[in-house]
């Protein structure tokens, strides 16, 4: 048996293993990814939330207006009733009327701000249920993510035992060549073209080096990129 079978046996688990651990490393960002598709339907929510606060507060200031008004009337009629002259229950009358005019435009404000309440209300029902909707799709997909995490993992502990398994019958000087190099070159163990040439660096091999490989000859590392040569059968 060649040194180099085992060898491409091991590489396509560390292969299966090195994807299987890109997804790992993957998922909390494709998470984040999704969360950021809530952020349109929350800026909406915020902003037709601030609307209806604005509306409500024109609603409040104008009753305020209205009640301060009223109290004043109030006061006044109590202390008309303790004039001595006619002239100044007039003018009391005349300070009475102006406020009730006043009065009568803030009521007439305040039921124009109520109005604005209407819409902008149901505006804020159609956001709520916006953004609930798009949370629910987003809920659908992180729990599969989650799920995908969880099989993902189940799959690298398998294939982590194949790997233990599949290094006993490789070589142990051409273990120990492939684990050095593989945390520098991906893959190791490549094909060596027709043409002699190298399928990880490019580089054209020498004819001796092509030899050796057709004879499979122990480990023929690449003369550039260190990498192990061999033939497609
Ligand atoms: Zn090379």
């Amino acid at each position: 048996m060649s040194v180099v079978q085992p060898l491409l046996g091991l590489q396509e688990i560390d292969n299966r293993i090195r994807e299987l651990q890109r997804e790992i490393r993957d998922i909390p960002q494709r998470k984040d990814q999704e969360q950021e598709r809530l952020k349109g339907a929350r800026e909406v929510l915020e902003r037709v939330h601030s609307e209806l606060k604005n509306a409500q507060l024109r609603v409040n200031e104008a009753e305020l207006e209205i009640q301060a008004r009223r109290d004043k009337i109030l006061a006044l009629k109590k202390n008309q009733v303790l004039l001595k002259t006619n002239k100044e229950f007039q003018i009391y009358n005349l300070e009475i009327a102006k406020l009730d005019g006043e009065i009568d435009n803030h009521e007439a404000r305040q039921l124009a701000a109520m109005d604005d309440l209407i819409p902008v209300k149901s505006r804020l029902a159609e956001a709520e249920a916006k953004l609930k909707d798009d949370q629910e799709i987003v809920d659908g997909y992180l729990s599969e993510l989650d799920e995908r995490l969880v099989s993902v993992n189940e799959a690298l502990a398998v294939a982590e035992a194949e790997r233990a398994e599949a290094v006993k019958h490789v070589d142990p000087k051409a273990l120990l060549y492939y684990e050095r190099l593989r945390t520098k070159r991906w893959p190791v163990v490549v094909n060596l073209q027709h043409d002699g040439v190298c399928n990880g660096c490019h580089l054209v091999q020498p004819p001796s080096v092509g030899q050796m490989v057709r004879r499979k000859q122990g480990l023929v590392p690449c003369q550039m990129c260190g990498r192990i040569l061999y033939n497609v059968e």
